[in-house]
């Protein structure tokens, strides 16, 4: 491990920003649905979204729908469930779904395990389950052993810990391969990627990220493949406003030649 990361340099150049939301953009909260993006946040995201050209997006642990819903009115390219489900610049959604007749079986088994581990908490994604645990005391280690044994005989599923969660979603899909996609689309495509997460599922987003030369930037502490940390969500937000003004700054010269913004980009 490396806590001696830097702070990663104040950039001024054409990037494609990728973002993880909670633990990123947004303070953990004891659930999911209690974190909350304040006004004044949601205004420099918008800002960069139209300094960069719309060349940003979230990839999220996160359903598209509850992305959306946490962001309005903001509308982003996203990346959702870790990957498996993805709606471009031009809002067109691809999705990698569970075979058909696996969901119930899977919920009901699940639930069994909830049981076991009073306290935990059953959330269903549509194409994936979050198994929560924050402020439960138990053996984190014993509740990830049941789940990989439930979903042992399902080779279509994989098990996906974060912090105080154990997420069960398809196999095959990672934040890393959602970020490569976008690379291959405009406005992204031809842009070094930054990518900013805080848990273990970000981990193949800063290796996708290491390999093309881009800025991996690690929120928190922790082991990890990125080589920037900046130490907590408010930090996350002193660095970005730093960089939108430069961007702003230097689109200033640009606009006066032409440059439009996107279909994504709105003021707030
Ligand atoms: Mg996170």
């Amino acid at each position: 491990m490396d806590d001696a990361l830097p702070v990663p340099p104040l950039i001024s150049g054409q990037y494609s920003f990728f973002f993880d939301v909670d633990g990123t953009l947004a303070e953990l909260q004891p659930r999911p649905e209690m974190v909350t993006l304040p006004a004044g946040r949601k205004r420099l995201l918008a800002r960069l979204q139209a300094a960069s050209h719309d060349a940003m997006a979230l990839i999220s642990g996160r359903s598209l729908e509850d992305l959306d819903t946490l962001t309005a009115p903001l509308r982003f390219a996203l990346g959702g469930v870790h990957g498996a489900e993805r709606r471009d610049i031009n809002g067109l959604i691809s999705a990698v779904t569970l075979p058909a007749g696996l969901t119930d079986p899977l919920r009901q088994q699940l639930q069994a395990v909830c049981l076991r581990f009073p306290g935990t908490r059953l959330e269903e994604k549509g194409i994936a389950f979050a198994l929560h645990y924050r402020g439960v005391t138990l053996s984190e280690t014993a509740l990830i052993q049941a789940v990989e044994q439930l979903i042992r005989p399902y080779p279509e599923l994989a098990l996906q810990p974060g912090k105080c969660v154990v997420e069960i979603r398809p196999a095959g899909v990672s934040k890393g391969m959602a970020l490569a996609r976008f690379l291959e689309e405009a406005p992204f495509r031809g842009r070094p990627p930054l990518f900013m997460g805080d848990d273990m599922t970000d981990e193949s987003a800063f290796d996708e990220v290491n390999l093309r030369g881009g800025l991996s930037i690690k929120v928190g502490e922790g082991e990890t493949l990125a080589r920037y940390r900046l130490s907590g969500v408010t930090e996350v937000y002193h660095w970005l406003e730093q960089v939108v003004n430069r961007l702003e700054a230097a689109a200033t010269g640009a606009s006066v030649r032409g440059v439009s913004h996107g279909p994504f980009s709105r003021c707030l």
